[in-house]
């Protein structure tokens, strides 16, 4: 396979030209030799340091300390705002084609950069490298739809009707146009998609950004942020503060100058700041990207080897840590029994190591917390059922440097435990046999989330699926992942119910939209 041939994506992912394991190679390497670093925050395209600083440590070896980072606090979520007001002014009426140029020019330097964005993303999150390259990757890919949203669709200028009015000639326009000033916080499992992606939309559309990643993933937040300034936009559009969300987070969200806010993260955050948003004086646009509890359904028609497949990558994949992990499984009660001992062969082969490293599939979970969720999660299955597979954490040797848990699989758990509903985010996933396709469907629909779903069956019980489910992103036969894998072009992703408030997918044709408003224009001759 040739480069020319090959396209990056999450379906792709696992069958790569030799090349990207050489240039991710080379990019572990040079990193690995020049760690621990200091990287500023950038408010109108300065480095800014502060007193407080935290340091990044990499999931992989709690040792290894990635960065030292800035703790911006309210001082600096204020002053970013602040810049980032006083440079709307301008980029706010910029013409939309500069405003895509500019966008493009980040994307395809994001491209340009994509094995060291990889690279920092593996060794910040613990993303086995295909998972982190594509993440790098879609960032770039994001931010190129946006931009092309708003020139295939000339810039969201529509000349309107003429009405009727007798002896007077009007002229009408709708006309999209920006907010003003927006913010983006994201989460550490996609830093560089969700970070990149919302970021060049709210751009192209002509807002101007603050932008705020996890704690976790400050490194590659840095680096996107520095594409935008290596890109050529002015002082002030583009802006990124690290720190806690507690403090730096919640400065942001509080502070009236914000028009507009697109946060990815969990359902209690999101929830949070979509009800404290609606205090304020009007209305604000609040895209809300939350939690997932994907479930998988297998009909007795299913093709089994692809259903082991694709639920297999889906539930552990990036650890079991994707929002669109599959984490419930129904499964009819004819194929059961194959279908688990296809599942339990494949769970038991998975390699569970450094994410570096060609070979590995699974690395560690992000951090301590996620750590001792494990813990306590499977601690509470342990005793509502039984394992297939997994259920502790790896200590052993290098194991015991960094957050390894075991891909987890939950049997024979009732159907009314509360970990049926509850998003784990962990390498944990629970299966369940079912009657029928019924009582799978009445199972899976019946949660606060509705992200992602897949099936597995034939032709006619497919179209049913996609008549029922309460998903926004679905999938049918699929071996890359019943539940997980979705890019922009392809499938524009986001969520139903507990799972998103703008029920338009980003990477798709309705997404960029929703960074401006409508304004329309009559003028009568
Ligand atoms: P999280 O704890 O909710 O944090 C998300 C972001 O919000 C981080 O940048 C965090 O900063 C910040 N934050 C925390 N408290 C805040 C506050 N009071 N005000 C403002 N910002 C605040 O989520 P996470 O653990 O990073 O990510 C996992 C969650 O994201 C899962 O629930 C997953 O399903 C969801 N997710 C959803 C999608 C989607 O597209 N629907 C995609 C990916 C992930 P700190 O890191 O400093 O705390």
């Amino acid at each position: 396979m040739t480069e020319q041939t090959f396209r990056l994506t999450y379906s792709t992912m696992y069958d790569p030209p030799e090349e990207l394991h050489t240039n991710f190679e080379a990019e572990v390497a040079k990193i690995k030799a020049n760690l621990g670093n200091e990287f500023g925050m950038i408010i109108d395209n300065q480095d800014v340091f502060t007193d407080e600083k935290f340091e990044d440590h990499s999931p992989i070896n709690t040792d290894m300390v990635l960065g030292i980072f800035q703790e911006g606090g309210k001082k600096y979520a204020d002053e970013a705002l602040a810049s980032s007001r006083r440079a709307a002014k301008s980029w706010n009426k910029t013409p939309w084609q500069e405003r895509v140029a500019l966008v493009r020019a980040a994307g395809n330097r994001i491209n340009e950069r994509v094995y060291e964005l990889g690279a920092v993303i593996s060794l910040e999150v613990g993303k086995n490298r295909m998972e982190a390259l594509a993440d790098a990757a879609e960032t770039a890919d994001l931010m190129l739809y946006a931009a092309d949203q708003v020139e295939e669709n000339n810039g969201f200028v529509v000349k309107m009707g003429q009405d009727p009015i007798v002896g007077y000639t009007a002229t009408n326009y709708s006309i999209l146009k920006p907010y003003g000033v927006w913010v983006v916080i994201s989460p550490f499992n996609f830093p560089g998609a969700l970070t990149g992606g919302p970021v060049g939309a709210a751009l192209v559309a002509g807002n101007t950004v603050v932008m705020k990643p996890a704690t976790d993933t400050s490194w590659t937040a840095r680096i996107i942020a520095e594409c935008f300034r290596e890109a050529g936009f002015p002082d002030g559009v583009v802006n990124f503060v690290s720190g806690r969300g507690s403090t730096t987070g919640q400065a942001l969200i509080d502070n009236p100058e914000v028009d507009g806010v697109t946060f990815t993260g969990s359902y209690d955050v999101g929830m949070k700041i979509f009800r404290q948003f609606a205090n304020g004086e009007y209305p604000r646009p609040t895209i809300l990207e939350m939690g997932g509890k994907n479930p998988a359904i297998i009909s007795k028609n299913a093709d089994l080897d692809r259903a082991a497949q694709g639920v297999y990558r889906s539930a552990f994949g990036l650890q079991g840590q994707k929002c669109s992990a599959t984490s419930r499984v129904y499964v009819e009660e004819q194929v059961y029994d194959e279908l688990t001992s296809k599942l339990e062969a494949l769970t038991k082969n998975t390699i569970l190591d450094d994410p570096t490293k060609q070979a590995t599939f699974m690395g560690p979970v992000a951090n301590k917390y996620a750590y001792q969720d494990f813990k306590t999660f499977t601690e509470e299955l342990s005793q509502a059922g039984e394992f297939l597979a997994g259920g502790k954490v790896r200590t052993e040797g290098e194991y015991g440097k960094g957050y390894y848990c075991e891909p987890t699989i939950a049997t024979n758990v009732p159907l009314d435990h509360r970990l049926w509903k509850q998003e784990m985010f962990l390498p944990i996933t629970m299966l369940a046999k079912v009657k029928n396709l019924d009582e799978a469907m009445k199972e899976a629909n019946d949660v606060a989330y509705g992200l992602t779903a897949g099936f597995y069956g034939n032709k006619e019980e497919t179209q049913w699926f996609f008549e029922n489910i309460e998903a926004g992103v679905t999938y049918a036969n699929r071996p890359q992942g019943a539940t997980t894998g979705a890019w922009p072009g392809f499938q524009p992703f986001g969520g139903w119910k507990g799972s998103g408030s703008s029920g338009k997918n980003a990477g798709g044709h309705y997404y960029v939209q929703l960074y401006m408003h409508e304004q329309v224009n009559t003028v009568i001759e």
